[in-house]
């Protein structure tokens, strides 16, 4: 993933490309004109760089809606006399704290612990919490922007917020990650709570520490309530919650290609990854009709021209489960090539779904998808794809869809387990999946439908941004200056 594999990664790799189908000609639709920054956000933009400089993944995050929404800011000129959008990039709240906690051979260790409540103007803070080396303020106030406009765009009524640790989950006995999420908890406990904050998991954050999370938060409350998500079925958790962010990045891919008169049928997919969203993507492209052939870790990438079905969907847990952060153990134990110290998008593919971490595909890796006849890049983890990027995407005419509207199926379930919680039910596998799928559906309306309307048809990147943003800023708008 990112930040390990980046460091790994020193040159793009020239694989074979005999064993694979040969590249497709792609038809090349015309990328509508990006709309200009409109001048309040161009002044808010300017004013948070001066401020903030160093946080360069929330000034990214920041610009990439900044950019889409101009019609939206010219049309509603009284968000300008609001301060709207100063308020916007500017978090409610900002924890930051010490987690001391002691390892297996006794020693004392010091990590950050960070909550972010980043907006409540539609419902109380939701969002993950992430564990890995790369977890600072910036890369959590980047998360917890986006996931506000994600948030916004399930229909739920979700606020937005994001939390993690610089902690490095690799190697990590199962007694370690109980003692860091104990002390983790022993500070976050104070802030969260089910109508107030509610945590779920992400990126080194699965059912395993949602339970250590959850225990430490009853000791301290005596309160057994909704105050996480993401938790195990027997005891609160919703069924479906582990695969829904890999199922609805699925369910959105097929909606884009419905609309481009296609199916994920036959298509063969490229996924970046290898952990809970690859798991729940590999499951429903391959449900549906596709052919998932490559993971990747921060080790390099496999390629498996057989698709990754079966026996092999298995394997994924419990190579996450087995704590070694790495892909090779997938190729050794299923005899499929292994490319080390490589990233997957140089395999020929219809579909590419980056689902590891931001920043992971680059210009060059989108010039590569292009050139290899991609048609269709689907963002299953949050801002996988730089903005130059995106930008070479969409000129190349590949339907490009940003995470915070594809990947919106994880939080989604989430809020529908808090509704689990508050009136005591437990529903079936099938009423989840139907309430995901019409959730997922809705999105893309919502993309395409604004889109449309501000004159940029098939822009997905304005659509999503036009559609959260509209909706948070009203909220903001109807509850006054606070
Ligand atoms: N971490 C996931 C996301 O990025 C899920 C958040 C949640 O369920 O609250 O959307």
């Amino acid at each position: 993933m990112s930040s390990d594999t980046r460091a790994a990664t020193p040159q793009r790799p020239a694989i074979a490309r005999s064993p694979m189908r040969p590249a497709q000609r792609r038809s090349r639709r015309e990328p509508s004109p990006q709309p200009s920054l409109q001048p309040y956000a161009a002044r808010v933009l300017a004013d948070l760089r001066g401020r903030v400089p160093w946080e360069k993944e929330f000034l990214q995050a920041v610009e990439e809606v900044f950019s889409s929404i101009s019609p939206v800011l010219e049309q509603n000129p009284q968000y300008e006399g609001a301060s709207i959008l100063e308020r916007i990039v500017e978090p409610e709240r900002v924890i930051a704290f010490r987690v001391v906690w002691t390892d297996d051979q006794n020693q004392v260790n010091v990590n950050r612990g960070y909550r972010i409540q980043f907006s409540s103007a539609l419902g109380p803070y939701k969002g993950g919490t992430r564990f890995h080396a790369s977890v600072s303020l910036s890369s959590l106030k980047f998360l917890g922007f986006e996931q506000t406009f994600k948030n916004a765009l399930t229909g739920l009524s979700l606020g937005g917020g994001k939390g993690g640790s610089d902690l490095s989950f690799r190697g990590r006995s199962d007694a370690e990650m109980m003692r860091f999420c104990q002390s983790y908890m022993s500070e976050l406990f104070r802030h969260i709570g089910p109508e107030t904050d509610v945590p779920a998991g992400d990126i080194g954050v699965g059912t395993r520490e949602i339970g250590y999370l959850f225990g430490q938060y009853k000791r301290l409350t005596r309160n057994f309530d909704g105050a996480l998500t993401g938790k195990a079925l027997e005891w609160g958790g919703s069924r479906l919650r582990p695969e829904a962010t890999g199922y609805g990045v699925a369910y959105f891919v097929e909606e884009m290609l419905r609309d481009a008169g296609e199916s994920l049928e036959g298509k063969t997919v490229a996924v970046s990854g290898f952990g809970n969203v690859a798991w729940g993507v590999v499951q429903k492209v391959t449900e549906l009709g596709g052919s998932v052939v490559t993971l990747s870790g921060p080790d390099g990438f496999v390629y498996d021209p057989d698709g990754v079905r079966g026996d092999k969907v298995d394997y994924m847990r419990t190579m996450r489960l087995g704590g070694r952060d790495a892909v090779q153990q997938f190729g050794e134990r299923f005899g499929v090539e292994f490319h080390p110290g490589r990233r997957p998008w140089v395999v020929p593919c219809d579909v590419a779904i980056p689902c590891a971490i931001e920043n992971e595909l680059d210009e060059g890796d989108a010039e590569m998808l292009l050139k290899n006849g991609c048609r269709c890049v689907v963002e299953g983890a949050n801002m996988p794809t730089t903005r130059e990027a995106v930008r070479t995407l969409q000129e190349g005419g590949v339907l490009f869809a940003p995470g915070k509207a594809a990947n919106a199926g994880g939080v989604a379930v989430s809020g529908l387990e808090m509704a689990q919680n508050r009136s005591g039910e437990s529903w079936s596998a099938e009423r989840v999946d139907a309430a995901l799928r019409a959730i997922m559906t809705r999105i893309h309306e919502i993309c395409t439908g604004a889109a449309e309307c501000y004159g940029h048809p098939g822009d997905y990147v304005i659509g999503a941004n036009i559609g959260g943003f509209s909706r948070v800023a009203e909220a903001m708008m109807s509850q006054g200056a606070v």
